[in-house]
C-alpha cells in the first residue's frame, strides 16, 4: 500500500470518530480543572480520568508528573506524558496541550451551564473546548485511528497533557523541563494553544512585551493660575507626543510578523482631577509596547528613561515609570524548522491551504520550549472564542486537525 492509500485509510477512520470524541470532548468539559489562584482544585481529577483513557486506548509509557502545590487539594499539578511507540525513537513527535481551563467568568453571559457541553449547528460550547480540549481530543484520536489501523508509525509519537498553562506554566510544562530530561533536540513539538480561522498560521515567534505605568508628577494648583502650579497633565502629554520618536529610533521590518513593526502604543488613561477648574498635580498613563525581537527590552527601557529626563527638566515635573509587565522574546524557531515544513505538508494535504510561519504580538507557552533550546510551533485550526462566554469548538476542526495530526505520524 502506499503513503495515499494509508492516509485516506487513516483519515477515514479519523471521521467514523467524530461522535466518540464530541462525547469526549463532553466527558472532559464535565471536570473543571480551575488554578487554585482562580478559585479552582486544580488538574488532579481530569488527569486521573485522562491516565485512565490513555490506559484504555493503547498508549504505553504514560507517566504522572506531579509538580507540589500545596494550594491544591491534591497537594499537586499533574502532567501526563503518554507515548505511541514506532519503528524508530530518534525522534519524537510531541503535541502537547493543557488540561486547565479558565473560570466561566459572568454566567448570566453564558446560553447554557458552562460545565455540560452542548451541541449546536455543527459546534460544542461549554468552558475548555476550544482551549484547549479541541486539540487534545484531536491528537489523542489521531493516535487512536492509527492503533485501529494497525499502523507503526516511523517515529515514536509522544503526547503531553499539561497542567498551569494559563497561570504562567511554573507547575506545567515549566516543571517538567526543568525536572526531567524527556523533550530532544531534534523532536518535533507541535503546540496547539494559537491558530487562525483557515489553519494558515503557524506560529514561530513573538515579540518582546513591555508594559508600562507612567505617573507625572507637578504641582496642583487653581485652572486660572497655572503659573503657581505644575501642569502635570500638560507634561505628560508631552511625553507620550515625544515617545512616539520609539518608533524611529527603533526602526526596521520582520516579515515574519503581522504587523511588521515594534509598536509603542499609549493606551490606557486614569482619571486626574474631576474638575475642569484645577491643574493637575498627577497624572497617570500607559504604554502597552511589541518589541521585535531583534531590540533589547533593556534598550528601550534605557532610552524612554532619556527621553523622561529631559520632560522632567523643561516642564519641571518628576516622571516614575513603573513595569506592569516584561517578557523578552523567546529565540525564534527557524521558518525552515522540520516541525513547521511538517505541519506546512499536513495542511496542505488535509485543508488545501498554504500554511506559513508568522510571529505575534505576545507570548505563547511554545515560548518555555524555545527558551529551552527546542524547536516548537504553535498551530491549530481555530475561531479564538477562548477565555469567552460560550465558548466552542468546530467540530469539524477538532476532526480536521485530527488528521493533520495523522498525517504528520505517517511522515517519513
Ligand atoms: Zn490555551
Amino acid at each position: 500500500m502506499n503513503s495515499n492509500e494509508t492516509f485516506d485509510k487513516l483519515e477515514r477512520r479519523i471521521e467514523q470518530y467524530r461522535d466518540e470524541m464530541v462525547e469526549l470532548q463532553m466527558r472532559l468539559c464535565a471536570i473543571p480543572a480551575i488554578a487554585p489562584s482562580s478559585g479552582g482544585e486544580g488538574e488532579a481529577k481530569k488527569a486521573e480520568f485522562l491516565a485512565e483513557w490513555l490506559k484504555a486506548n493503547g498508549f504505553v509509557d504514560i507517566a504522572v508528573i506531579k509538580a507540589p502545590d500545596l494550594d491544591a487539594p491534591a497537594g499537586y499539578r499533574p502532567n501526563i506524558l503518554a507515548y505511541c511507540r514506532g519503528k524508530s525513537q530518534a525522534r519524537t513527535i510531541w503535541i502537547m496541550t493543557h488540561m486547565d481551563v479558565v473560570p466561566p467568568g459572568e454566567l448570566s453571559l453564558w446560553r447554557g451551564d458552562p460545565y455540560k457541553a452542548w451541541v449546536e449547528k455543527g459546534r460544542v460550547h461549554g468552558r475548555g473546548v476550544e482551549d484547549n480540549q479541541q486539540d487534545m481530543v484531536a491528537s489523542l484520536f489521531a493516535v487512536k485511528a492509527l492503533q485501529a489501523e494497525g499502523i507503526v508509525p516511523a517515529s515514536d509519537i509522544g503526547i503531553a497533557l499539561v497542567a498551569d498553562e494559563e497561570t504562567g506554566s511554573a507547575k506545567g510544562i515549566d516543571y517538567v523541563l526543568q525536572n526531567h530530561k524527556v523533550f530532544r533536540k531534534q523532536d518535533l513539538i507541535i503546540v496547539p494553544d494559537a491558530g487562525n480561522e483557515t489553519g494558515t498560521m503557524i506560529e514561530v515567534a513573538e515579540k518582546s512585551i513591555l508594559w508600562l505605568k507612567v505617573k507625572t508628577m507637578g504641582k496642583q494648583a487653581h485652572g486660572s493660575t497655572p503659573e503657581k502650579g505644575i501642569n502635570s497633565f500638560k507634561a505628560a502629554s508631552f511625553f507620550i507626543a515625544a515617545l512616539n520618536d520609539l518608533y524611529k529610533i527603533y526602526p526596521g521590518r520582520d516579515r515574519l510578523f503581522d504587523p511588521p513593526i515594534s509598536t509603542f502604543e499609549p493606551t490606557k488613561k486614569e482619571a486626574n482631577v474631576p474638575n475642569v477648574n484645577t491643574i493637575p498635580g498627577e497624572d497617570i498613563f500607559y504604554m502597552d509596547m511589541r518589541i521585535l525581537p531583534k531590540f533589547k527590552v533593556r534598550d528601550v527601557e534605557r532610552t524612554i528613561r532619556t527621553i523622561a529626563a529631559g520632560i522632567e527638566k523643561k516642564f519641571k515635573v518628576k516622571i516614575h515609570a513603573e513595569v506592569q509587565q516584561k517578557a523578552t522574546a523567546a529565540p525564534p524557531t527557524s521558518a525552515q524548522a522540520p516541525v513547521v515544513l511538517a505541519l506546512k505538508k499536513a495542511v496542505k494535504s488535509v485543508y488545501r491551504k498554504d500554511a506559513k510561519a508568522m510571529g505575534i504580538g505576545g507570548g505563547t507557552v511554545a515560548a518555555v520550549f524555545r527558551r529551552g533550546g527546542f524547536s516548537a510551533a504553535c498551530w491549530s485550526k481555530l475561531d479564538e472564542t477562548a477565555h469567552q462566554p460560550n465558548e466552542y469548538c468546530i467540530i469539524d476542526n477538532m476532526v480536521g486537525d485530527a488528521k493533520v495530526y495523522g498525517h504528520i505520524f505517517l511522515q517519513e
